[in-house]
């Protein structure tokens, strides 16, 4: 087998072997001579593997080569604008990442002595505190590993909550058509029903179907705001009064704080819990499916059943505190994960207090200017300002005979990560576009432009680029129903066709 390289600068490279796949036997290859000193025997040595893994016998520079190779081949916020709706893929300040990988930091082991790691712990801390500040919401769990178990912990300390007031019957939670499909998800694994609110129009929460649906076994809604058409609910205090009255909870989807972080806050809305993506608002390389961060906050009566261990300050002293009487529990093996939680203070540090409300100015202003440059050519679902992402359909293209995921693929062609696709599912042909606030107007134009180009190519009738696309990069339109379904993820079945050697 062998690949074409594609750099998205430069284009299409040169062929070469995908030597990783292709060299099976154990052979002879440079290898750096190892330690003088004689080693001390594994005291895992009885858990080793005896028979060969069966590793592909390669020299360390051509692993080396396989790897950067692959590096390559992704596209990430260093290669180009990725303005993926929901995901909010923002530029990380190498700064914050020199300061996640100190060795203090990047080495510290979960289990030390607390009085070995006060500096960290004071920045954890001091993160809670921001973090409670920045929602409203003062009681912040940190543990967390990303948004939708963040979401699995919020619902767990409602559930809590109910049994401990002797309510112990609600067990049905309230989730918008339009939420992220994580919401429903966490609900089920807490052991919860969902019931699915269906949307007004305007792709808003309908006030008539809320009620509808409120009775004396509701734990809680799950809502988004600003939702997943990129629109805050305007009438978000008169639904967090309808829960309250009908003895439920509001839990806040705030995976994506963009819109509001200093400017309004969830707490002062009426919400009783949300988490936060840390990976999302506040910076971090995500993608692929981590490393993130979801902590959680909560008002004063959810406050008793955070998870544990938790920071407290104790004096001048910083303390991990491991048992709470009605805590849930342990949810993460150690306090959190600490390089994300670190980005993130340091992309909160960087703003400041008293600036911090620029991440929403600038992320909802850059949302709105591609709003505006795209809604003629494109259909927009909900007319009107957007919050930090902006909404459209492939209406318009449809009639030529070209849909959402054709635009999607032709972008990459033209040098583009693509939007957010087919989600909300509430909306057809969806397309969600994000640009985030660390984006310049060159870039955002540019974008646009291409756009632009898709839509008037549509307009003309030349489609069979779209339905082609993408020809540049080195894999061409991919088999996605396949690839979630029955996932390849042993390199010797791909070599050779069958799961051999994979004992
Ligand atoms: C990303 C996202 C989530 C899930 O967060 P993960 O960290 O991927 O688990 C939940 N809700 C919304 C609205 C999101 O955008």
């Amino acid at each position: 087998m062998s690949a074409t390289r594609y750099s998205a600068t430069t284009g299409l490279v040169h062929e070469e072997p995908l030597l990783f796949e292709q060299a099976h036997e154990q052979h002879e290859a440079m290898a750096l001579p190892g330690c003088a000193a004689e080693e001390a025997p594994s005291p895992l040595a009885s858990f080793l593997r005896q028979k060969p893994a069966g590793i592909p016998g390669l020299s360390e520079p051509e692993v080396v080569r396989h790897f950067v190779r692959l590096s390559q081949w992704n596209h990430g916020i260093e290669t180009g604008f990725y303005p993926l709706g929901s995901c909010t893929m923002k530029y990380n300040p190498r700064v914050h990442e020199q300061i996640a990988r100190m060795p203090g930091f990047a080495q510290a082991h979960p289990d030390q002595p607390e009085d070995s790691v006060q500096g960290l712990l004071s920045l954890l801390f001091e993160l809670q505190q921001a973090l409670g500040e920045i929602t409203g919401l003062p009681h912040v769990t940190l543990t967390p590993a990303a948004g939708a178990h963040g979401e699995l912990v919020g619902i767990m300390m409602i559930r809590a909550w109910h049994d401990a007031r002797g309510d112990d019957c609600r067990r049905t939670v309230l989730v918008p058509d339009s939420a992220h499909g994580t919401n429903p998800a966490s609900a089920s694994l807490a052991g919860m029903r969902t019931v699915e609110l269906k949307s007004g129009p305007d792709g808003q929460i309908d006030l008539t179907e809320l009620k509808s649906r409120l009775d004396d076994r509701v734990a809680a809604l799950m809502l988004t705001n600003p939702n997943t058409t990129g629109r805050f609910e305007s009438q978000i205090a008169e639904i967090c009064d309808l829960v309250h009255q009908a003895g439920g909870l509001v839990y806040g989807d705030g995976a994506n704080l963009n819109a509001i972080v200093g400017k309004a806050r969830p707490g002062d809305m009426g919400i009783d819990c949300l988490h936060i993506n840390v990976h999302k608002t506040f910076a971090t390389p995500h993608g692929g499916g981590g490393p993130g961060a979801g902590p959680v906050a909560v008002n004063e009566a959810l406050a008793p059943f955070l998870p544990v261990p938790r920071i407290e300050r104790q004096g001048e002293q910083y303390r991990i505190v491991r048992s709470c009487p009605q805590s849930i529990g342990p949810v993460f093996g150690s306090i959190g994960q600490v390089g994300v939680l670190l980005r993130a203070l340091a992309y909160i540090r960087a703003f400041g207090r008293d600036h911090l409300h620029r991440i929403a100015e600038d992320a909802v202003l850059n949302a709105n200017y591609i709003l505006h440059r795209l809604k003629d050519a494109y259909h927009v679902p909900f007319p009107g300002l957007c919050k930090h992402e902006c909404l459209l359909t492939d209406k318009f293209q449809n009639r030529h005979g070209v849909k959402t995921l054709d635009l999607a693929k032709r972008l990459i062609d033209l040098g583009f990560h693509p939007m957010t696709i087919y989600f909300p599912l509430i909306v057809h042909g969806a397309m969600l576009i994000e640009p985030t606030e660390t984006e310049s107007r060159r870039t955002i134009d540019a974008f646009c432009d291409a756009m632009l180009e898709i839509a008037r190519a549509c307009e003309k009738g030349e489609v069979q680029p779209m339905l082609d696309a993408p020809t540049k990069p080195f894999r061409r339109r991919l088999d996605e129903t396949r690839a979630a379904r029955k996932p390849v993820l042993v390199w010797p079945e791909r070599a050779n066709g069958s799961s051999a050697d994979r004992s």
